[in-house]
């Protein structure tokens, strides 16, 4: 499918790489294709950024029928740019199309929309250390009416922006505090979608952990509200009495692709990685006795994110000195390399541009 492009008629002034922030900058054009029942998906265009037109009674403003994505593409020693697992993303798009009743997008056309976009605004993405072009790809349903269905009109939409180093000042331990009341997801929900409605639910547990000094909260699952899912909205992983232990993809937790890939490279080093249900008990336990060495967060934003203490009621423990771990340091310095081409990628994650 040809992509029609409009080029914006002013462009506009590229922001300071040093003071960018997260998710403001967007850039002058965006990707937009229309899908429409009985006639698939069509007319795939790059067209100027700005509001899109949407009937008030469209489904997405009152059923939250959206899912998104989230990668970025990173400016390379050499000037070139490059994408991480790009495929992967829209894999995962799909499944999240699949549970919230959005039709598939074809995998080359998901992946056209992103590419083509970058590299109409390649002069957007900053090459100053730690920085990269966020990429925000999102599904809406589109149809007119309140009736509670599934749309027959829908658009994927493709928007791009700037983004800095996400620790300025180098990796910096956070506190987070174990959520016992308000859950982000549950089994046979739509935690395994990165969709809208999840952040919704969690928004009030955010704010609340700002309030209290901390910068995130730790997830428990909904059904026993025992065992660890997510933090904040990343993955997350513990090493204990060395070895790695991740939440297990039990539907309520999201395929992290930064988790994925932390998995893959703990196993090439030798670790034994252990993808189970893991208690907010056994957890403490392990804080008390010693056994708990590192604890970190896994997501695209900030790549490894170290967590320097924990809270529950009130419960609060140490992890690793309030220091970035060892293994955390050596998962971040080992895939922004990859991501940055300053190191070699084994697993070919990267996609050239
Ligand atoms: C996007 C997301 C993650 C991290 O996924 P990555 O593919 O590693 O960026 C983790 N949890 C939630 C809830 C998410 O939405």
């Amino acid at each position: 499918m040809e992509i029609k492009f409009t080029r914006a008629a002013t462009l506009k002034e590229k922001p300071d790489s040093s003071t960018l922030v997260f998710g403001k900058a967007m850039t002058d054009h965006m990707f937009i294709v229309d899908y429409d029942a009985g006639q698939g998906w069509h007319d795939p265009r790059i067209i100027p950024y700005g509001p899109l037109q949407i009937d008030p009674a469209a489904k997405v403003l009152h059923y939250g029928e959206e899912i998104f994505e989230g990668l970025k593409a990173y400016r390379i020693a050499d000037g070139s740019i490059q994408l991480f697992r790009p495929r992967d993303n829209i894999d995962r798009m799909n499944k999240s199309a699949d549970r919230l009743c959005l039709p598939r997008i074809p995998e080359e056309l998901a992946l056209a929309g992103i590419t083509e976009l970058v590299k109409t605004e390649q002069d957007w993405v900053p090459s100053e250390e730690g920085t990269s072009l966020y990429i925000r790809p999102f599904m809406i349903g589109l149809d007119a009416a309140l009736g509670v269905h599934s749309s027959h009109h829908v658009q994927y939409i493709v928007v791009v922006c700037p983004v800095g180093a996400y620790y300025p000042e180098g990796l910096d331990p956070v506190k987070i505090y174990v959520e016992e009341k308000d859950v982000r997801a549950v089994k046979g929900g739509m935690g395994m979608a990165k969709t809208g409605g999840n952040y919704a639910a969690s928004l009030r547990a955010g704010d609340l952990a700002e309030k209290a000094g901390y910068s995130q909260v730790l997830w428990l699952d909904g059904l026993h509200r025992k065992y660890i899912e997510e933090v904040g909205s990343m993955n997350v992983m513990f090493k204990v009495a060395g070895k790695i232990l991740t939440p297990d993809l039990n539907g309520s937790v999201l395929d992290g692709i930064t988790r994925r890939s932390c998995i893959q490279l703990l196993k090439d080093w030798g670790y034994e990685v252990e993808e189970r249900r893991i208690s907010a008990e056994e957890l403490f336990e392990a804080a008390e006795n010693g056994t708990l060495e590192e604890a970190w967060g896994t997501g695209t934003a900030a790549v490894v994110s170290p967590i320097g203490e924990l809270a529950m009621g009130d419960k609060k423990v140490t992890v690793s000195n309030n220091q970035i771990g060892e293994i955390t340091q050596k998962l971040y310095d080992e895939l922004t390399g990859i991501q940055w081409g300053r190191i070699a990628d084994p697993h070919g994650w990267i996609m050239k541009l």
